[in-house]
């Protein structure tokens, strides 16, 4: 008999040692998570029999056990589901980690409770809560029976199984529990702890109990009497003769089987019927959540096609939501009753993954496999349905500020995500946008309650997308709309860019985003009229910065957004504003010549209004060909940038411009504070005023 000794991955030892020598006083949950487990090998086994009826032939019933065993102080919990082989059990009970590992034991010494185990995929290391010794004993239809063994301390053995009765199929897990840790043994405890968190699983649990029954046995000494009293005559009346006997009851210590998960499935019952204790009884029975839903929407769709729902909104994100590899969704398929799979693509878009819950379909053929499921026409219907009384989840929870803004928290991602995806329901997942404005404050604005505020010219929505809301509050592009009232939205996050650019409308109010070209503001006559004098009056000088920076900008022109700042940087209609550019940035693997093309058209906006343009315009005007005009256009140009959300190329040649202008307002000379001026040229710093005019020549 071979046993192989191996080591535990060193972040599940380390868990292991904190399951064992940390305190916790809820320690029940282990039997949810392990029962839990089970009813997800029982799920597995049975969907592989729907191809394959002959997977159940080492075992036809489906059911999980429980039998406490006081001597031994071991707890058996046994399940015909799929079993492991041999290789599972290596990898699936302690040498690969999961992710939730390490982002378990930081959410616990974060003050996170041990009963969240279950959500990041460790569950199984709960039996060492109670239990000083785990045995697995397991059955897989490819593979022999073997034995898993630890009592935890960094190692545990595998050895082939050739004691212990064959499980036919199925596993089964015995905890030989820690001296304090003996109620697990007892009846009524199981079935109260079976009650609390199992009671929804769809097999059978049962509980091997102890009963005293009361028997009939014929009374010995009565029998003797009627015998004496009756002559034998009756061996033809057998059954009259068995009625005339005499017969006494006994008490009698029987096992056996009693089932502890009788409801019927939640969702076939009438809604009427069911309490709110009931659908978090069952939420958390399905998600391994710890605290109850937010919000549950339970219907059923009849007519040409019949299904019964279930859907959850949870309270919080799991700490993996936006995890690529974890599985697409949360909604079970049932077909009839049976389980078919749990991550359906095709029954809910991928924005509402967050969404928990159970679908039940009348219609579908019970052997139906994820290829041909991908066609089929009923399964686009239930995903219709799903979809619509999700929104109307939303909606529900909307009503109640302070609980949707909890959601709004956990979940805005998602619906954002949805306005990129979803064209059908966009409008309608408009309405659950929130965000900062001019205007909010501390809140978070609606669009509904934007449209409200808006002043009678105003006819656009108006909003500016960048890194962080300090970033953008005191933007320039913001100066003239502050100036007429024009609330403006402010979207900070990077997810906003994509829905925004989607949504382009809401209510039939145009999207407008402030930072580009072509912003044409509700004036009045007056202000229309100076601004186009002002565009005349400036003509020059925008044609003589455009010279100045060549290729750096598209165009030059008059600006009708700036009230204070002397310039901006604006881009094109269709192309990235400042802040995609950014976002486009940071991503490693773009498509450069992509970038090349989206990033490079900028249009310069100048502000008549501003003391230095004006000075500006005085001096091309006295003479175009100044110096001192072109350098410092080009650092108004850099500060532009930088105050209009894009990065600098070269920070170095602007810091050395800079450091040029405070050493002339010190007036200290030049080649003392600037040691690299000799290099310049090659820097292609653009010399300022008093330099050679070599230097000058290098521009661009
Ligand atoms: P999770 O259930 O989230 O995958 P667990 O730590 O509870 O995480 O279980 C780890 C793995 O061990 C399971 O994914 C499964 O492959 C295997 N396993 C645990 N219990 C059983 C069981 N009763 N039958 C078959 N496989 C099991
Ligand atoms: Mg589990």
């Amino acid at each position: 008999m071979s046993q192989t000794t191996h080591q535990f991955q060193a972040e599940i030892s380390q868990l292991l040692d904190l399951i064992i020598n940390t305190f916790y006083s809820n320690k029940e949950i282990f039997l949810r998570e392990l029962i839990s487990n089970s009813s997800d090998a029982l799920d597995k086994i049975r969907y592989s029999s729907l191809t394959d009826p002959s997977v159940l032939d080492s075992q036809k019933d489906l059911f999980i056990r429980l039998t406490p065993i006081k001597d031994q102080k071991c707890l058996i919990i046994r399940d015909s589901g799929v079993g492991m082989t041999k290789a599972d059990l290596v990898n699936n009970l302690g040498t690969i980690a999961k992710s939730g590992t390490k982002a378990f034991m930081e959410a616990l010494s974060a003050g996170a409770d041990v009963s969240m185990i279950g959500q990041f995929g460790v569950g199984f290391y709960s039996a060492y809560l109670v239990a000083e010794k785990v045995e697995v004993i397991t059955k897989h239809n490819d593979d022999e029976q073997y034995i898993w063994e630890s009592s935890a301390g960094g190692t545990f053995t595998i050895t082939q199984d050739t004691t212990n009765p064959p499980l036919g199929r199925g596993t089964e897990m015995r905890l030989y529990l820690k001296e304090d840790q003996l109620e697990y043994l007892e009846e009524k405890r199981i079935k109260e702890v079976v009650k609390k968190h199992s009671e929804f699983i769809s097999y059978p649990i049962q509980l091997l109990v102890e009963k005293e029954v009361e028997k009939e046995v014929e009374d010995e000494s009565a029998e003797q009497k009627t015998e004496d009293d009756k002559p034998k005559i009756e061996e033809v009346e057998d059954e009259d003769a068995k009625k005339d006997k005499k017969t006494k009851k006994v008490k009698e210590t029987v096992k056996e089987e009693e089932e502890l998960n009788k409801t019927k499935p939640i969702w076939t019952r009438n809604p009427q019927d069911i309490s709110n204790e009931d659908y978090g009884a069952f939420y958390k029975s399905l998600t391994n959540d710890w605290e109850d839903h937010l919000s549950v929407k339970h219907f059923s769709v009849e007519g040409q096609l019949e299904f019964k729902a279930l859907l959850y909104v949870p309270k919080r994100a799991p700490f993996d939501l936006f995890e690529t590899k974890k599985k697409r969704n949360n909604i079970k398929l049932y077909v009839r009753r049976v389980f078919i799979m749990d991550d359906c693509e095709d029954l809910i878009p991928e924005y509402l993954n967050f969404i928990k819950g159970i679908v039940d379909s009348e219609d579908l053929p019970l052997n139906i496999s994820r290829e041909t499921l991908q066609q089929n026409k009923i399964l686009k219907v239930i995903r219709k349905n799903i979809v619509k009384k999700c929104l109307e989840a939303f909606s529900e929870i909307a009503e109640d500020k302070e609980n949707f803004a909890k959601f709004y928290e956990a979940f805005g991602k998602n619906i954002k995500l949805g306005i990129h995806e979803d064209a059908q329901n966009r409008a309608k997942l408009a309405e659950f946008l929130r965000f900062h404005s001019t205007k909010s404050g501390e809140e978070q604005t609606s669009l509904k309650d934007y449209i409200t505020r808006m002043p009678e010219v105003q006819k656009n929505i108006y909003y500016l997308t960048g890194e962080s809301l300090s970033a953008v509050k005191d933007s320039p592009f913001l100066e003239v709309l502050k100036n007429k009232g024009f609330e403006v939205l402010l979207m900070v996050d990077p997810i906003d860019e994509y829905a925004v650019t989607q949504l382009k409308e809401f209510e039939g109010r145009k999207m407008i985003c402030v930072s580009k070209e072509g912003l044409e503001l509700e004036e009045t006559e007056e202000e229309k009229t100076k601004r186009e004098q002002e565009a005349k009056d400036y003509e020059d000088l925008c044609k003589n910065v455009k010279e100045a920076l060549g290729d750096k900008v598209e165009k030059v022109v008059v600006s009708n957004r700036i009230q204070d700042s002397p310039m901006v940087l604006v881009t094109s209609t269709f192309g990235w504003s400042a802040n995609f550019e950014r976002i486009m940035k940071a991503q490693a693997l773009r498509d450069a010549s992509m970038s090349a093309y989206m990033a490079s058209k900028k249009t310069l906006e100048i502000n008549p209004q501003n003391s230095i343009i004006q000075e500006l315009k005085r001096k091309v005007q006295e003479d175009a060909s100044d110096k001192t005009v072109r350098d410092l256009t080009f650092l108004l140009f850099e500060t532009a940038l930088l105050t209009s959300g894009f990065t600098l190329d070269d920070p170095t040649s602007f810091a050395k411009r800079i450091n040029r202008m405070v050493s002339l307002g010190l007036s200290i000379d030049d080649t003392e504070a600037v040691p690299a001026a000799a290099t310049e040229s090659k820097d292609d710093v653009p010399a300022l005023e008093g330099e050679g005019a070599g230097a000058m020549e290098e521009i661009d």
